[in-house]
């Protein structure tokens, strides 16, 4: 993290919290993560950090002792311009639909009556098909305990001639280029079949079907967790509204609910306002809490990294909102 961003982070947790909320601009809080684990995991640590159990609780101790537990309905008819919102609510998110959503997440979060939206990737439901993501993080798990798999890896990628930079071209493999991880795994050995059997890293219909039992709501993350940006706009709408759609069906829910994987920010406002239109109730994207009501969005927060406090992040939040408000600089730019 940069040095600036530690500073602020550092100096706004010295805010009162009473404070923070007479100036901050945000309507509701909305911090997003993926997973609840203990240690290092092979498939995913190389992607992003995550918290642990206990970093978890005082996460929640901590919000539910400064903010309001959300009301989903009241949050969607203010969406939707039809209600006020009670200020200085939060509402968590998960994406992507792993198991410790059931195992960890859900169990926790009931036992402390605080609701979340758990944001699911149709095609990953019940492991029948391996995120190409955690393919990534898999490989690169094998070439840092076996360096001198480096000379295979270096057949697939142009100028890779030290370790960083076939690390980079690793972690940009996409949805359309992914067979190279495949190839590379051929290789050196490694069966993602065999991963996905023993290891189950998303969640069963069935563990869904008994957080929605529970009272969490689940939406669309789209079908396969594509990078947007390389579709076409009419299979960015598929990914989007089949997804939200086949999610609400399936799990028999109240409304149409659509999270963005990877990021929004490119996606144009057209696309958008069809997607809206075609069924769904609510989107959210991921830019740090700014306001997009005019298209029925929600932008998130990244609140996963270990190191940092949901006491400190949401403060921080809270005071650049302020702080971009007042500039005037507080909205979201969208093509
Ligand atoms: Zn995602």
């Amino acid at each position: 993290m940069s040095l600036v961003k530690n500073i602020f982070l550092n100096f706004s947790k010295k805010i009162p919290v009473g404070i923070l909320k007479k100036i901050s601009p945000i309507d509701i809080y909305l911090p997003y993560q993926h997973l609840i684990r203990e240690a290092h995991t092979s498939y995913i640590s190389h992607l992003y950090p995550f918290k642990n159990k206990k970093q978890f609780e005082t996460d929640l101790d901590y919000l539910l002792k400064n903010f309001r537990i959300a009301d989903i309905d009241q949050l969607v008819s203010y969406v939707k311009r039809k209600g006020e919102l009670t200020p200085n609510q939060f509402l968590l998110t998960f994406d992507d639909g792993f198991k410790e959503i059931a195992t960890v997440i859900a169990p926790l979060l009931y036992q402390k009556g605080i609701p979340a939206i758990f944001f699911l990737n149709n095609d990953f439901i019940g492991n029948n098909q391996l995120f190409y993501r955690l393919k990534i993080s898999l490989l690169i798990e094998e070439l840092s305990n076996k360096p001198q798999l480096a000379s295979v890896f270096k057949k697939y990628f142009e100028n890779s001639n030290d370790l960083n930079s076939i690390l980079n071209q690793l972690k940009k493999t996409n949805q359309f280029n992914q067979s190279i991880l495949d190839n590379i795994a051929n290789e050196i050995g490694l069966d993602f079949d065999d991963f996905l059997k023993s290891e189950k890293p998303f969640a069963t219909k069935e563990q869904i079907e008994e957080i929605v039992k529970m009272g969490f709501y689940v939406g669309g993350h789209s079908l396969s967790h594509p990078y947007f940006e390389l579709l076409s706009e009419a299979e960015q709408y598929r990914q989007a509204v089949d997804s939200a759609k086949r999610i609400a069906n399936e799990f028999h829910q109240k409304y149409t609910l659509f999270a963005f994987p990877h990021y929004d920010n490119k996606i144009k406002t057209k696309t958008i306002q069809k997607i809206l239109n075609g069924g769904v109730d609510v989107i959210f994207g991921i830019q740090n809490q700014l306001p997009e009501l005019q298209l029925r969005m929600l932008h998130r927060f990244n609140a996963e990294r270990p190191n940092i406090t949901m006491e400190k992040q949401i403060k921080a939040e809270m005071l650049y909102a302020a702080l971009l408000k007042r500039a005037g600089k507080f909205s979201v730019k969208r093509n």
